[in-house]
């Protein structure tokens, strides 16, 4: 797997527009078939997204290393993602932050992340089943944001919880339109800059339900 996982980064990563050290070293430590189902393992490196039950999918590596890269983050940064789905692109944020906070509506999947990195030793991941529609305020301010879901447009209550100068990554459109994948960077309290970093196509972020309490 070491070997498909090298190659993986070379041809899917280095040969586009992914050239961060620690973004390329992340995914080249991280063992994405442990956050796929056992017979899905061989498609593991391959660079695209795969189901993960409950009508969800890890993403792509490219489009996680791509997320990660823009996020600019640094070892001591705080990071939230809104969408843990396999747990993947935490595990991959908890090697470039110091700490990750992430947050997904589906209890199953929520509880099997939670499990995931626990097992594979990421311990500065915590993983909060509930609705990340409204981000996590008691650990706000982020210096990085990562929205995993798409959504017509970004809620307040998330652009609210950067930091100055923090970024922000959402896809931004319809689950069945156009998507483009945004980065928001805080320039003042009420002043966002604003890039694409191009089209893209996530599920919908949707609205949660209660958490659950074994989490
Ligand atoms: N980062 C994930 C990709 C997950 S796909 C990975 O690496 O595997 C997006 C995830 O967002 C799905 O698991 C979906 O259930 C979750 N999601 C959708 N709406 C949400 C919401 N309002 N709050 C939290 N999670 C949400």
């Amino acid at each position: 797997m070491q070997a498909e996982r090298a190659r993986l980064v070379q041809d899917a990563l280095m040969a586009r527009d992914i050239a961060d050290q620690r973004v390329l070293a992340a995914v080249n430590d991280v063992p994405r078939e442990a956050f796929v189902a056992p017979e899905l393992a061989e498609f593991a490196y391959q660079d695209r997204a795969l189901p993960i039950g409950l009508g969800q999918t890890i993403s792509q590596p490219y489009i996680v290393a791509l997320m990660a890269q823009a996020l600019e983050l640094g070892p001591d940064a705080r990071v939230l993602e809104i969408g843990t789905g396999s747990g993947y692109g935490a595990a991959i944020l908890s090697r470039l932050a110091a700490e990750v906070f992430t947050v997904e509506r589906h209890a199953e999947l929520a509880l099997l992340a939670h499990d995931r990195l626990a097992e594979l030793g990421y311990g500065n991941v915590v993983v909060r089943h509930g609705d990340g529609g409204s981000g996590w305020a008691s650990h706000a301010p982020y210096d990085g944001i990562l929205v995993t879901a798409t959504t017509p447009e970004i809620p307040a209550a998330i652009r609210d919880q950067m930091s100055l100068g923090g970024h922000l990554i959402v896809p931004v459109g319809d689950q069945t339109g156009p998507q483009q994948l945004l980065k928001l960077t805080r320039m003042s309290p009420d002043e966002f800059d604003r890039t694409s970093l191009g089209s893209v196509r996530f599920v919908p972020l949707r609205p949660g339900r209660a958490g659950d309490p074994r989490l």
